[in-house]
């Protein structure tokens, strides 16, 4: 029988016993006052049977009171006992309450500290690489995803590029990122939804733009396991509870990525996608610097497109940028990984070798020219052209400064174009 019909026959059977108490005690108190008060005493025999009737009646009633009493005190202990679990149910449900405040308080100071972590990072790091590995180690500490993945607009193309994922315990880059396709979505979707949450199949996918001002420069892609519960449920309870700090994690990797977008934008030329020449002049002053302090040496090849304005006027000024885009496309994929191409000039490019002498960097020059000189280059109309390009090369010498090597390597580079061009000259001649 249920608990709460149980005690409502408990209360009936109760109030029934304590009017049959007190039913009796009324009905044995009067016998045994009439028996006792009413006839005339004068007769043993009949004082013998009204004292025989009276003295049980009158026991009978003094046991239906006392059945009575005892019954109202049970009554009262048992409305007491009531209120007393009726408190502790009570004190229970708030210490729930402040059980799930603390758990709740806890986690939002996890966030807080995460946060923290994230800015200073951010503030700190000027390598966007670095700051990628370690926000999303902590985005996982804190949310503990799947997977976590920055995916970054590049300049000029619609697609975006995953950067950096946590996966599998670890924070990849480059071509290792297990780039499943980032999921279905237009940047527009984000005009009205800060964060995109859906989930599909097994999966939760949380898509969190990475903007500023407006401007979306990336998202960052997490996806979590999903449970039984139905597809809105998780949804809601995501919102309630990752959506506020990814938010604010997503608004300090925003900043990150625009300082790496200006970065990148005052230090890459805008058509050939080399170093700048301001980076050129930076780079070359850092060399000259090092080198002295460590007693080292390294080399600079200048490197001038010949007789480029002739390419322009017969194909073109449009084909004449195609050209100059491949040309140092195929210089900086000619260069060993540490050395570096920039272009410090309309059709003049450069390469710094560091730790390299004039053999070494003669024998690169001339595997620049080379490489230059068997490439057939397609033009914006179509047609295939060929260009050469001359070269000067110096190496460093302790009384060197910038602008002495430069000089040097720059004489190299006219004489290259005197003496017929497409050549390189990596002395005086
Ligand atoms: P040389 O062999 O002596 O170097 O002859 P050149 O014609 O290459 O040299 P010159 O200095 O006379 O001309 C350089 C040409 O390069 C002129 C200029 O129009 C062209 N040029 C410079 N920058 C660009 C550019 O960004 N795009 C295009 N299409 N042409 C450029
Ligand atoms: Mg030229
Ligand atoms: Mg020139």
């Amino acid at each position: 029988m249920a608990p709460r019909k149980l005690s409502v026959l408990k209360s009936l059977l109760t109030n029934v016993w304590l009017v049959v108490c007190v039913l009796a005690s009324g009905s044995c108190l009067v016998l045994a006052l009439q028996l006792l008060l009413r006839a005339p005493p004068l007769d043993t025999s009949v004082l013998k049977i009204r004292l025989a009737l009276g003295v049980p009646a009158s026991f009978g009633a003094l046991a239906g009171l006392y059945g009575a009493v005892v019954t109202v005190v049970l009554a009262f202990k048992n409305a007491r006992l009531r209120r007393l679990r009726g408190s502790v149910r009570e004190l229970q449900r708030r210490a729930d309450e402040l059980e799930s405040l603390h758990l709740a308080q806890r986690a939002r100071l996890d966030e807080l500290s995460t946060l923290r972590e994230v800015a200073t990072i951010v503030n700190q790091e000027s390598d966007f690489g670095i700051i990628a590995e370690k926000v999303l180690d902590l985005i996982h500490g804190l949310l503990e995803p799947l997977e976590v993945t920055i995916f970054l607009c590049e300049e000029d193309k619609p697609k975006m590029k995953a950067f950096a994922q946590h996966v599998g315990g670890k924070v990849v880059t480059g071509r290792k990122i297990l780039t499943r396709s980032i999921p279905d979505f237009t940047l527009s979707d984000f005009e009205s939804h800060s964060i995109i949450c859906r989930v599909h199949g097994q999966e939760l996918h949380a898509i969190v733009p990475l903007k500023v001002a407006d401007e979306v420069h990336g998202v960052l892609l997490l996806i979590f396991s999903t449970d039984a519960r139905p597809a809105d449920v998780q949804v809601a309870e995501f919102n309630q509870t990752r959506r506020r700090v990814l938010l604010q994690v997503s608004h300090h990797i925003s900043l990150a990525v625009k300082t790496k977008h200006l970065h990148t934008r005052a230090v890459v030329d805008g058509l050939t996608r080399l170093y700048s020449r301001s980076h050129f002049s930076a780079q070359l002053q850092a060399s000259v610097e090092l080198a002295l302090r460590t007693r080292d040496t390294f080399s600079l090849i200048l490197i001038d497109i010949d007789h480029f304005k002739k390419v322009n006027d017969t194909h073109g000024h449009a084909t004449g940028d195609v050209i100059l885009t491949r040309v140092a496309k195929r210089i900086q994929s000619s260069l060993r990984k540490y050395d570096t191409a920039y272009r410090y000039g309309g059709e003049e490019l450069a390469a710094l070798l560091p730790r390299t002498r004039m053999k070494q960097a003669a024998t690169t020059a001339e595997r620049l020219r080379s490489a230059i000189e068997e490439q057939k280059f397609r033009g914006a109309d179509g047609k295939l052209v060929r260009v050469t390009v001359s070269l000067g090369v110096a190496q460093f010498e302790p009384t060197d400064d910038a602008d002495s090597l430069f000089n040097r390597a720059d004489r190299r580079l006219y004489r290259a174009k005197e003496l017929g061009r497409n050549r390189v000259v990596p002395a005086a001649a």
